[in-house]
C-alpha cells in the first residue's frame, strides 16, 4: 500500500539517496523536508524533483510550529529522520549548530511526532498502528575500537568522541526515551562511513578525487591508519527503507558494508582508479600528503551488521572495490555537479519546486 513518507534532510548526501530510492522504487509519496544548509543541494534530486510523489519543503526541524503544521497537513505513516550537521571537523570548529540540529531539531520533532502521533491514536487508529518514527544516526556513538578485533554490535556502550558523535548520540538517547517514555514507535539505525555519488566534497572519498584531478595534494591525517568500514550510500538507503517498512518497532540495526579499509588504503584505491580512468597526472600516489591528525580521532570503527541481515534479509550489493569504481566514475562523468558545489553556485538553484509550506 502506498504510504506518505517524511524524510527529514532529503537534499543531503544520505537523504538524497533515500528520496531517490523512494520515489524510483517504490509507490510511496515523499514529503522532502529541509533547511538547504552549505549540505544540502538539490541538484541532488534531479530525477525524482520533478515527480508528482515529491514535495520539497524548505524548512528548519527545530521550527516547532511549521513541523507540526507540516505533520498536520501531510499526515506521514513514516518518519525517517536524516537532518542533521554531519561533518566531524566543523563540529570541532563550531559545536554549537550540532546540538541545536542534531540534538534540539531531533526532540522537536519527535515532540511533534508524539502529538500528530497521539491524536492519529484517538481519531484513526489503524493509522497510528503503522506509524514510525526512524531515526537515522552514525556508528560514531560507539567510540572507538582500539584493538583489532571486535566489531560494534547494538549493545556496545556509547562512548563518542567528537561533539559530532556526542549530538548523536544525544539524539539517540531522546529517541530511546520517547519510545520507553511515551511509547512512540521509533527505529533507530547506526551505520558506518558512506561514500557513493552526490557526495559533498569536504568528506574524505570526493575530497581526495576532486583534489587529485586538480593535481592538488591529497591531505591524510596522521598516519592514515585509522580503519573505517565502508557502505556504498545506495546499499545505506536500501537499508533504511527496509528497516523503515519492517523493522521491529523499538529496535535498533546496524548498518555497515564489511569493508574494513584503513584512510591511506582508501585514498591509494582512488589514486589507482583514477590512473586507470583519468590518466592525465603522471602518479596520482605521488600527491599523497600527511598532514596533523584531527584531534580526538577515532582509530577503529567496524560494524556487526549480522541483525539487520539475519532480521530483515539486508546485505550490501557493493564491495568497496565495486563501489569506488561507480563512485570515481560518477565524479568524472557529473562535472557539472561538483563545478556548481566548488563554485558555490549550487545554493540558488530551486528547481521549480514549492520551497515553502
Ligand atoms: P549531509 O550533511 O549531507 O546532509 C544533511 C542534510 O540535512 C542537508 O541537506 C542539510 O541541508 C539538512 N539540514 C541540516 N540542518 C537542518 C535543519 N536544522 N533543518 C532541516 N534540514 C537540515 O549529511 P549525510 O551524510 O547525508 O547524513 C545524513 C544522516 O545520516 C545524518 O543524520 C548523519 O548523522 C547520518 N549518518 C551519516 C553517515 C555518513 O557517512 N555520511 C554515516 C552514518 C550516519
Amino acid at each position: 500500500m502506498a504510504k506518505t513518507f517524511l524524510v527529514t534532510g532529503g537534499a543531503g548526501f544520505i537523504g538524497s539517496a533515500v528520496v531517490r530510492e523512494l520515489i524510483g522504487t517504490t509507490e510511496h509519496r515523499v514529503v522532502n523536508v529541509d533547511k538547504l544548509t552549505y549540505a544540502g543541494n538539490l541538484g541532488s534530486l534531479e530525477g525524482v524533483a520533478t515527480s508528482p510523489r515529491h514535495l520539497f519543503v524548505e524548512a528548519d526541524i527545530c521550527d516547532t510550529p511549521t513541523m507540526q503544521r507540516l505533520f498536520a497537513e501531510q499526515r506521514p505513516d513514516v518518519v525517517m529522520h536524516l537532518a542533521a550537521e554531519s561533518h566531524v571537523d566543523r563540529s570541532i570548529d563550531g559545536p554549537a549548530e550540532f546540538i541545536r540540529t542534531n540534538v534540539v531539531g531531533t526532540s522537536v520533532l519527535l515532540e511533534v511526532a508524539r502529538g500528530y502521533w497521539n491524536e492519529l491514536l484517538e481519531r484513526e487508529p489503524g493509522k497510528a498502528a503503522g506509524f514510525r518514527f526512524h531515526h537515522v544516526s552514525t556508528d560514531e556513538v560507539y567510540g572507538d575500537l582500539d584493538d583489532r578485533q571486535g566489531l560494534f554490535t547494538e549493545s556496545t556502550p556509547y562512548a563518542p568522541s567528537s561533539p559530532y558523535a556526542a549530538s548523536k548520540a544525544s539524539a539517540d538517547h531522546l529517541v530511546r526515551a520517547w519510545q520507553r517514555t511515551y511509547g512512540l514507535p521509533t527505529l533507530i539505525t547506526n551505520c558506518s562511513n558512506n561514500y557513493g555519488s552526490h557526495h559533498f566534497p569536504e568528506k574524505l572519498i570526493p575530497l581526495m578525487i576532486l583534489n587529485a584531478l586538480a593535481g592538488k595534494p591529497l591531505p591524510v591525517y596522521g598516519d592514515g591508519q585509522q580503519v573505517r568500514d565502508w557502505l556504498h550510500v545506495e546499499d545505506h538507503a536500501r537499508a533504511l527503507i527496509r528497516v523503515a517498512s519492517d523493522g521491529r518497532v523499538g529496535e535498533t540495526y546496524n548498518i555497515g558494508g564489511h569493508n574494513e579499509k584503513t584512510n591511506l588504503a582508501v585514498v591509494e584505491a582512488i589514486c589507482d582508479l583514477l590512473q586507470e580512468l583519468a590518466p592525465s597526472h603522471r602518479s596520482y600516489r605521488d600527491l599523497i600528503t600527511f598532514v596533523d591528525d584531527r584531534p580526538g580521532h577515532d582509530r577503529r570503527y567496524a560494524i556487526d551488521a549480522g541483525k539487520i541481515a539475519r532480521e530483515l534479509g539486508w546485505v550490501p550489493h557493493e564491495t568497496l572495490e565495486s563501489g569506488l569504481r561507480k563512485t570515481v566514475e560518477w565524479y568524472l562523468r557529473n562535472q557539472s555537479w561538483w563545478r556548481r558545489v566548488q563554485e558555490g553556485r549550487y545554493q540558488g538553484q530551486r528547481l521549480g519546486l514549492a520551497d515553502t509550506v
